[in-house]
């Protein structure tokens, strides 16, 4: 396949100045593939991303965002062996540096090196470039191979998905014929209810605010959902599990009210993930943790190859994030998809940008 020389890419001009316009196609380095980019989804991280920045961001008029993507092997460095052309691929957002402590015991996520691309650390669509673009460079230790069974689209939610499973890694996993609560029904809060049956769950039950996600929640499987608008939460979980509370509590709104109640739904010895995104401090009554024997976890994005293991659970259909897709837009239309992912326009849950 020609590679041309010059690509569309939508370039962040300014905070809050996100433009469609011509960038040179990336010049590969050591252990990088080029990638044709498939599908790209837009992230709850991406707005802020586009209005405030990232730490460590590409330089403005550089910087080119876009982090959940998929995509065609299209070239590779010399040194490449372990992709080949043609290979259809997803692609994990954080490239950890190598060679720090939290790298070389598979922490990559949290590498210690972050934002240092002299060191190897990448972080596409953040602290490095990514792929609201045509083309995209990006190391071969990112790349997993996309069976045929998973279209573009739908694989541009594995990271999503890999971020789920990573927290219910670090909290434990799910024990058979548990009481799992996810409070919030944003991509990532459905794809934990999903996730908590295939793990196993017993029983899974999903709350939030917003009737249309509630039913999208019940057709991926959650068996009760609750409006917090119209019941009280915390009351009805204690009902449902005999004022006792749930096993597991997967924090999905990003809220500081509902993180702080996730306490009151938890019962003594219980587990809860934190999975969403704190833009200010949140109150926690800490001698409860320790009262009550809490384990308190969180994740930190997609790590510990977990992207590699959702695969099968797609293929499989035991994760089926189809439901999730509700608009598609083309790169040219890119601020449109953004209007109507943060308006939640039409139902928007998972926006998809296709070059
Ligand atoms: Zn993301
Ligand atoms: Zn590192």
């Amino acid at each position: 396949m020609a590679i041309p020389k010059t690509m569309k890419a939508a370039v962040l001009f300014g905070y809050g100045d996100l433009r469609v316009t011509q960038k040179p196609v990336p010049v590969l380095g050591e252990g990088e593939a080029l990638l044709k980019v498939g599908s790209v989804a837009i992230c709850g991280s991406d707005p802020a991303i586009i209005a405030k920045g990232w730490p460590g961001h590409p330089p403005l008029g550089e910087f080119i965002p876009g982090h959940e993507f998929t995509g065609t092997v299209v070239a590779v460095a010399p040194d490449v062996t372990e992709v080949k052309l043609g290979e259809r691929v997803t692609v994990e957002p954080h490239k950890g540096c190598g060679r720090c402590v939290n790298c070389l015991r598979g922490l990559y996520t949290t590498c210690l090196n972050y934002g240092k691309p002299e060191k190897g650390h990448r972080h596409y669509g953040f602290s490095s470039n990514g792929a609201y673009a045509e083309y995209a460079a990006c190391h071969v230790n990112t790349l997993h191979r996309l069976p045929e069974a998973i279209s573009f689209e739908e694989g541009a939610l594995l990271t999503t998905a890999g971020t789920v499973l990573y927290g219910y890694e670090r909290v434990g996993g799910v024990r058979p014929g548990e009481t799992v609560v996810v409070t919030g029904p944003g991509a990532l809060g459905l794809i934990s209810a999903q996730a908590a049956k295939t793990l196993g769950a017993g029983r899974v039950i999903l709350t939030g605010t917003r009737e249309d996600r509630l039913a999208v929640g019940r057709r991926m499987g959650a068996d009760i959902t609750l409006n917090a608008r119209e019941t009280n939460v915390r009351d009805a979980i204690m009902e449902l599990t005999d004022g006792i509370g749930a096993d597991l509590v997967v924090e999905c709104t990003g809220q500081a009210g509902p993180a702080a109640e996730a306490l009151d739904l938890v019962r003594k010895s219980g587990r809860i993930s934190y999975n969403g995104i704190y833009h200010e401090p949140v109150t926690l009554q800490l001698n409860k943790i320790v009262q009550w024997n809490l384990l308190i976890t969180g994740p930190k994005a997609e790590g510990m190859w977990n992207t590699e293991r959702a695969i099968p659970l797609m293929v499989g259909g035991r994760l089926d994030l189809k439901p999730l897709i509700t608009h598609r837009f083309r790169l040219d239309e890119i601020n449109l998809a953004f209007e109507t992912f943060t308006g939640r326009a039409g139902g928007a849950i998972k926006v998809i940008v296709n070059p």
